[in-house]
C-alpha cells in the first residue's frame, strides 16, 4: 500500500500559530495535476491532499477528480474556509475521505485560528453535506489553549452521521510551531487526562489518539512542485528528489519507506 502526501507549502488561507508547515510564500509553478499523473504511474494507492487548504488552490480539483477516476483513494484535508457550494457534489463524487479541522466550538474556535468567521463556515458546510454520501474525518489539535474543548467538540460532532472518524493530534512543537511552544504545548499526562473523557464515552466514531511521542516516520511528501521528502522519527523533514526524477524515484521504492507497517492499513 503506497501512500502519497501531497502539501501546499507555498501559502494556506489561514495562519494559525501552532501550525508546523513553513509555509515559504514563494511564486511558485504549481504542478499537481502532472505530480497526481505520475503518482498514477508509479503505482501509489493512496493520496492525501494536505494542508494548506487544497480548497483554495486552482488546479485542486481537477488533481482530484483525475486520482479517483484512476482508483486512488483520495483523502483531502480542508479547514473548510474555501469551500463553495458547488463543491458539495464535487466531494461526494470525487473524495473518499474528507479529513475537517474541528479544535474548538462558536466563537472560541475563531479565536483559537485567529478567524472571524471560520465555526459560521465549517458549521454551514457540515450540515450541507449531510444532504451527501460523504465520509468525513474530524482532526483535532490539541493544546493547552484549547484543552477545555474536547467535551464541545464530541458533543457537536455526535450531532453529524457523516462524522465517522475522530483524529485528535497532541500539539507537536516542530518546524514554525517551535516558535510558539511557550504558549501551545500540552504534556503527555494533560494530553491522556482529557482524553480520559473520551475512552468512557458512548459512541460508535472511530477515535484515534496520536501522541506526539508516538508520530510515526516513514510517510511520503510530496510538496506542489514535486520536490518529495519524507519526516524521521524525530520530526525531521530530508529531501528525497523529485517526483518527475527516475533515480530519485527509484532509491525512494528501494528504501522500502513507502511501507511503514503503522500506517499502510490506517485507511482502507
Ligand atoms: S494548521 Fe492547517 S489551516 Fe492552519 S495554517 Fe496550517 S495548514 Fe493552514
Amino acid at each position: 500500500m503506497k501512500r502519497l502526501i501531497l502539501t501546499y507549502n507555498q501559502s494556506c488561507n489561514l495562519n494559525c500559530k501552532f501550525c508546523y508547515i513553513d509555509f515559504h510564500h514563494k511564486k511558485i509553478e504549481d504542478k499537481t495535476i502532472s505530480i497526481v499523473e505520475q503518482a498514477i504511474q508509479l503505482g501509489f494507492d493512496i493520496i492525501t491532499f494536505g494542508g494548506g487548504d487544497s480548497f483554495s488552490k486552482r488546479d485542486f480539483r481537477e488533481a482530484c477528480k483525475i486520482a479517483h477516476q484512476n482508483h486512488l483513494f483520495t483523502h483531502v484535508d480542508t479547514n473548510t474556509l474555501s469551500i463553495n457550494e458547488s463543491d458539495f457534489k464535487f466531494i461526494e463524487e470525487n473524495i473518499d475521505l474528507l479529513g475537517v479541522s474541528i479544535d474548538a466550538i462558536g466563537d472560541y474556535y475563531n479565536l483559537f485560528r485567529d478567524s472571524h468567521r471560520l465555526f459560521q463556515k465549517l458549521n454551514h458546510t457540515l450540515q450541507q453535506l449531510e444532504k451527501y454520501n460523504i465520509e468525513i474525518k474530524v482532526n483535532t489539535i490539541l493544546t493547552a489553549q484549547n484543552i477545555n474543548s474536547i467535551p464541545d467538540i464530541f458533543e457537536y460532532i455526535s450531532t453529524f452521521k457523516n462524522i465517522k472518524r475522530w483524529s485528535i493530534y497532541q500539539f507537536s512543537p516542530l518546524s514554525s510551531a517551535k516558535k510558539f511552544e511557550d504558549i501551545y504545548k500540552i504534556s503527555d499526562s494533560d494530553f491522556e487526562q482529557t482524553l480520559k473523557f473520551v475512552n468512557t464515552s458512548n459512541t460508535d466514531l472511530i477515535i484515534e489518539k496520536n501522541r506526539y511521542a508516538n508520530r510515526v516516520d516513514g510517510y511520503i511528501f510530496c510538496d506542489e512542485e514535486g520536490n518529495l521528502y519524507t519526516n524521521n522519527i524525530n520530526g525531521k523533514y530530508l529531501p528525497l528528489g523529485s517526483i518527475f526524477n527516475e533515480e530519485d524515484i527509484k532509491n525512494v521504492f528501494s528504501k522500502n519507506i513507502l511501507i511503514n507497517p503503522k500506517i499502510k492499513k490506517r485507511y482502507t
